[in-house]
């Protein structure tokens, strides 16, 4: 590649087609179908070297994660992913850094069935904007001002384990691979999501911690929640490198792209099920209750208050 324009027929040429992209990469933009009696999903997420990942991050991975975060704000929403643009910013021409990055979002593009139809490339700080869309049945989008008291709180797969990676990173440590490629290559829970449409009363993803992104379904639904903290779902490499308080506060940091939803205890059976089906761990850690804000118990049922809760970008 010599130059923008080689690199876009590049890029072109490796795109999985649709049958819904009627015009994809190459005009001045894409032309999309929109299936009739579907509601479109739109999200959006930006990737800022050095503040959504560390500088030493592969490009491959990069590239992955660019998409997986956009992907997984589409399972919170119950919609299943069809189109997506990449608008990359870069400091320099790098063939082998470019080649990598756009194998990583192409892999997991191709795995989620999501085309790529457009972007722009400009020099500048390392930074991937994506935008992506998706469909979901008119009227069944899982949004997060629908929580009831009396709702179970669930949470797919495990948390802590990026943010465990990150600190490992920033200290200099070598990390466990179970853990690294929790925070490089993040796994968006889209077939969950679409699966508890029509089971699930409220739903987010958490990126910025569960128990911020939580507080924000609470307060669009105008109730409160209980989380069971020792209840939080861990996974193996996790438990053998934390204990207690230090634990919880890297479960509710950040980073993991797990879903957080409220459903009627009546779906108990249903979600034990379907966590069979999809081979994902869900796990119960609170409940609904009337009031406001998220309240954090130990396993006495003892209040307790984290110092720190979450990730804010101007905090
Ligand atoms: P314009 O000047 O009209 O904005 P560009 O040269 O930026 O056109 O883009 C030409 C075509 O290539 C457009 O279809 C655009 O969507 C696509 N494109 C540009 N950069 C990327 C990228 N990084 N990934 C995917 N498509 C891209
Ligand atoms: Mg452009």
């Amino acid at each position: 590649m010599s130059g923008e324009f080689d690199l876009i027929s590049w890029i072109a040429a490796r795109v999985s087609p649709r049958s819904d992209v009627l015009l994809g990469i190459g005009d001045d933009g894409a032309i999309l179908r929109p299936p009739a009696g579907s509601d479109l999903v739109i999200v959006t997420d930006t990737l800022n070297s050095g503040v959504h990942f560390p500088e030493s991050t592969a490009a491959r991975d990069v590239g992955w994660k660019a998409l997986a975060v956009n992907l997984s704000d589409l399972a919170a929403m119950g919609a299943a992913p069809a189109w997506c643009t990449l608008a990359l910013s870069l400091p320099a021409p790098d063939d082998a850094w470019l080649d990598a990055c756009i194998d990583g979002f192409l892999a997991l593009a191709e795995q989620h069935g999501i085309a790529l139809v457009g972007g722009d490339t400009t020099r500048g700080p390392l930074s991937l904007t994506v935008t992506a869309c998706g469909f979901v049945a008119a009227g069944t989008a899982l949004r997060r001002d629908a929580a009831k008291v009396g709702d179970d709180i669930w949470v797919s797969g495990t948390l802590g384990d990026a943010a465990a990676a990150l600190r490992e990173v920033l200290q200099g440590k070598s990390c466990a691979d179970a853990l690294r490629s929790r925070l490089d290559r993040p796994t968006p829970r889209c077939a969950l999501g679409q699966s508890l449409v029509g089971i699930s009363h409220a739903c987010i993803d958490v990126s910025d911690g569960v128990l911020q992104d939580l507080g924000h379904v609470c307060a669009a639904s105008g109730v409160g929640a209980e989380v069971w903290l020792d209840s939080l779902p861990a996974s193996d490499a996790l438990v053998v490198l934390t204990v207690g308080a230090e634990r919880w506060r890297l479960q509710s940091a950040g980073d993991d792209y797990e879903l957080c939803f409220t459903a009627d205890p009546s779906q108990r059976d249903g979600l034990v099920a379907l966590s069979g089906v999809l081979g994902i761990r869900l796990t119960r850690v609170g409940h609904v209750i009337a009031g406001s804000g998220v309240r954090t118990l130990d396993g006495d049922g003892n209040e307790v208050r984290l110092k720190s809760s979450g990730y804010e970008h101007f905090a």
